[in-house]
């Protein structure tokens, strides 16, 4: 769950952050050396970013539906240097991660491709990688998508068009319950569709979608005494996501226990 949220930031940071000429992250002119899922006491190379420290608020916001609300750290260290250059690097690494998170107030959070096992961080990635499986369930989506718009409202008012990573959105999940449902999915490999069963059976949650996406807090950088060789910046990113909660029990369990 928070997992995918890790490697989603990890992703919009790295595709926003400037780079140098081989494709290292640079904060000013030095290369982030290492990524981290999860902090460590012991780093192997000056500078690092690190994702960690979750913290997951559940609730009950009306009967079905759950919000979910994330609280994750995103550290930059900087160290084994002038102290001076040091805190400057914490903090300019700060100020780039804040500058880019900023633009990105709702996220899709995207599951490893099961055709192509990409990581991607848009569902456009499926319609525009693998036309030939989704071209008819986007047309299926966008008939759907009109008949329920002209059940409330008349000729004059067309539907409007949807965005793209939305009918791709529709599109995977349709062909996702044709799997599941054992209807042959066109041009699907026999490989994608055992991976696709494996998601099911792990009640994988292959697109999903984060809002009020927020750095709710920030400490650019830990300047006190003592902290002379290792500076670390913190910045605390807040979203939220809701999730649909259709069975409920008591009665959705054998009458035997074992
Ligand atoms: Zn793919």
């Amino acid at each position: 769950m928070v997992e995918k949220i890790y490697d989603t930031l990890k992703g919009i940071l790295y595709n926003d952050l400037p780079k140098d000429a081989i494709g290292n992250v640079v904060i000013y002119d030095r290369p982030v050396r290492n990524w981290f899922i999860g902090d460590r006491d012991v780093k192997p190379a000056n500078l690092s970013i690190m994702i960690y420290s979750a913290n997951l608020n559940i609730k009950d916001i009306a009967f079905g539906l759950q919000e979910y609300e994330y609280k994750i750290i995103i550290g930059v260290d900087a160290g084994a240097d002038e102290t001076e250059l040091s805190e400057r690097i914490a903090l300019e690494g700060n100020r780039l991660i804040i500058s880019a998170l900023r633009k990105h107030r709702r996220m899709w959070v995207v599951d490893l491709c099961p055709i192509c096992s990409k990581q991607s961080l848009s569902p456009i990635h499926f319609t525009s990688a693998h036309p030939t499986i989704f071209n008819s369930y986007v047309s299926t989506a966008t008939t759907n998508f009109q008949n329920s718009w002209n059940i409330t409202h008349t000729n004059a008012y067309p539907a409007p068009t949807l965005p793209a990573s939305g009918l791709a959105t529709e599109a995977f999940y349709l062909m996702y319950e044709d799997v599941r449902n054992n209807v042959v999915v066109n041009n699907l490999p026999t490989t994608a569709k055992n991976n696709i069963l494996s998601m099911q059976k792990d009640n994988v949650e292959p697109i999903r979608m984060l809002y009020d996406c927020v750095v709710s807090d920030n400490k650019p950088s830990d300047d006190g005494r003592g902290q002379a060789l290792l500076k670390t910046g913190q910045i605390t990113f807040t979203a939220k996501e809701v999730v649909k909660q259709t069975i409920y029990g008591p009665d959705n369990v054998p009458s035997t226990a074992y």
